[in-house]
């Protein structure tokens, strides 16, 4: 017989539930509440990573309804011509929601740009897919010149903002002064953020 698909959820995931709705959710009870009746107006729309180790309502301190998130593999941008998920997510938080910000966080280590780096060197990645997706970050590879992990991205996060102004609701919103862009990259052993400065170049704050 075929092991059903669907089955229910693992008993670390309905402790880990509990747990949080006994304290962190009891804590911001009447946010929530609030939350739900008025909806959300968040500020920020945050690009980051599908990675396990990068949380970043964790790591800028945000409080729920703060930030609107999308995560994928290598907190990817891809060209406005690909109208994908992402596609959508950016055109509803800054043409609905109407976010004054847009950050994308990358991260050492990352799994998805190291792929890019495989695939720009002349490997075979194999899955279709993921070969499609991170072919998206072959002009950060050819513009960080080197095989540099950091350099690669740092300008993966770059070539993201690019792409970004590519958007026609994101380039609208800049030009009438209603959105800015930021660029970020958070070293995963130090804890340490590094942050496009307003010279363009990545330090830490
Ligand atoms: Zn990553």
């Amino acid at each position: 017989m075929t092991p059903a698909p669907i089955v229910a959820l693992p008993p670390s995931l309905v402790e880990g539930h509990l747990a949080w709705r006994g304290v962190g959710f009891e804590q911001d009870r009447e946010l929530y509440a609030r939350l739900a009746s008025e909806g959300q107006r968040p500020p920020t729309l945050l690009v980051q990573c599908s990675d396990s180790r990068v949380d970043g309502v964790a790591l800028f301190g945000a409080a729920p309804g703060e930030l609107f998130a999308v995560r994928n593999v290598a907190n990817l941008v891809p060209p406005a011509e690909a109208r994908d998920g992402i596609s959508a997510a950016i055109a509803y938080a800054v043409g609905v929601l109407g976010v004054g910000h847009i950050v994308v966080l990358g991260h050492s280590g990352c799994g998805g740009v190291a792929a890019c780096a495989d695939l720009c060197a002349g490997q075979d990645l194999g899955d279709p897919m993921i070969t499609e997706w991170v072919s998206h970050l072959r002009p950060a590879w050819e513009g960080a010149g080197a095989a540099d992990p950091v350099a690669l991205g740092h300008e993966a996060v770059r070539l993201s903002l690019r792409n970004l102004l590519g958007y026609p609701a994101v380039a609208e919103a800049v030009d009438r002064g209603a959105l800015v862009l930021h660029g970020a990259w958070i070293d995963i052993a130090s804890g340490t953020l590094h942050a496009i400065d307003d010279d363009g170049a990545f330090a830490p704050v």
